[in-house]
């Protein structure tokens, strides 16, 4: 019995006793691939030792001073690291303990932008329907995942929603990738025009939809678009990169390969790389400089923001990062990867996609290929495919949301930048026996 209240109340998982590189060891001695670095977390693998030594240097050095005292050195030096490498004038860096946080910081960032501006009638945001930006209510009141906004629908601010940009499910037969984005642009606009954009504060959007819907890219142009009506109507553009940050899609920030240049970034998981909690939000200069002139302080803060140890756990991830020169890493395996997938699954009956940026990859999941038709949600088949991930030694993440009203089993692959091409193979043989057996369970 387990006196912790975990995410399945009827079941204790596996213990995990240790992990390195990427693989997790259980007390039973069972050991794991881990094919989805957590969620998406574990960018650099388990027990780096480089980024173990920096956290044990910086607990030695001093474990924790509270922001409303002091700042660290370690703090000051991950902003200044993250601020040079970021394009643009996102140069300013709010530290805080994880992606909700984070969300929920950019989100009140952006209000008080607006308010400092003198324009407190702004206090909408606009978001899109496919989307998880994280759990606390306010990202929750952004989020666009059914499945986990239904209990706490009436405690949500309203926000009005737009289609996500999701070309394998909503492209119509015939219809070209251009006119598609050009669609959802309009739906956009009007969005904009029906709210107007006096009331409104800025669109959220994550930049590659991860746990909604399995490594949703989106179309070339469309964030162009989307910054082009923003600067337009005068919104903010918020993008969501805690998934798809920090290298996971073989540039430091996935907006790059889109051309953009986001007013806010909301970062977590790969900045601490499951080494430490940490989270935050990238703030171009003209938002910061407003607060600056005007009241002088954001009214926000937590106890645990700036933390010296994350903060040095999350600088050393940094530093491996650009010295393996991993980002190119996950350029070159994030491509071998999805042709192993595709020479693997891209004639399955039931694998209706294979999608994704570097090692950020989707599988979607259909119980029949041409009509792309779903799998019955009461077959729970992403929970069987869990299952039969683990009795099998591998860690992937396969989820079952609801999006736009409508259910879809995936299955979201993120291994960590270490990973081998070895290791790809054998997690896409691993992968193959799941499927089958996981298939053969619930036809
Ligand atoms: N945004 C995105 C895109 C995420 O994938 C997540 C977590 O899965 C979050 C926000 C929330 O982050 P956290 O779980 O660290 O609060």
């Amino acid at each position: 019995m387990s006196h912790i209240i975990h995410r399945d109340l009827r079941r204790v998982p596996p213990v995990a006793v240790s992990a390195a590189g990427i693989t997790v060891t259980d007390r039973a001695g069972r050991t794991y691939l881990d094919a989805s670095g957590g969620a998406a977390v574990s960018s650099l693998g388990h027990a780096h030792p480089e980024v173990l030594a920096a956290m044990h240097a910086q607990i030695d050095r001093n474990a924790y001073a509270h922001t409303a005292f002091f700042t660290c050195d370690a703090a000051e030096e991950l902003a200044a690291r993250l601020a040079a490498e970021a394009p643009g004038d996102l140069d300013h860096v709010y530290l805080v303990s994880g992606g909700s946080e984070a969300m929920e910081t950019a989100l009140k960032l952006a209000r008080q932008y607006w308010l400092e501006a003198g324009q407190p009638r702004r206090r909408t945001f606009l978001a899109r329907r496919q989307s998880y930006h994280g759990n606390t209510l306010g990202a929750l009141a952004v989020g666009g995942n059914e499945w986990r906004r239904q209990p706490f629908a009436p405690l949500l601010m309203d926000v009005p929603r737009v289609a996500p940009c999701y070309e394998y499910r909503d492209r119509a037969d015939g219809q070209s990738t251009e006119a598609y984005t050009a669609a959802l642009l309009r739906e956009l606009e009007q969005a904009i025009l029906a709210a107007g954009p006096e009331n409104l504060i800025g669109f959220v959007a994550e930049t590659v939809v991860g746990a909604t819907a399995g490594a949703v890219p989106p179309t070339p142009g469309y964030f162009r678009g989307v910054r082009r009506l923003c600067d337009q109507y005068g919104l903010l553009l918020i993008l969501d990169e805690v998934m798809c940050g920090i290298g996971r899609t073989g540039t430091l920030y996935a907006f790059e390969q889109d051309g953009v240049l986001p007013d806010l970034v909301v970062l977590g998981k790969g900045l601490g790389a499951g080494y430490q909690p940490i989270g935050a939000v990238l703030a171009r200069a003209h938002i910061v400089q407003r607060l600056r002139d005007g009241s002088g302080a954001f009214q926000h803060g937590h106890t645990y923001m700036g933390h010296p140890v994350a903060a040095a756990a999350a600088l050393a991830v940094q530093q491996v990062i650009q010295r393996d020169c991993l980002l190119g890493a996950v350029t070159a395996r994030g491509t071998a990867f999805r042709r192993m997938l595709r020479d693997a699954f891209g004639n399955h009956p039931h694998v209706g996609d294979i999608r994704g940026r570097g090692l950020l990859i989707g599988l979607e999941l259909v119980a029949e290929r041409a009509g792309k038709t779903p799998f019955a949600p009461e077959q729970r088949l992403h929970a069987i495919i869990k299952g039969e991930a683990m009795a099998r030694g591998l860690m992937i993440y396969p989820m079952g949301g609801t999006i736009d009203g409508r259910r879809g089993d995936h299955i979201l692959l993120a291994p960590p930048f270490i990973t081998t091409e070895a290791e790809l193979a054998e997690i896409t043989s691993r992968l193959a026996d799941t499927l089958t057996s996981s298939l053969t369970s619930s036809l």
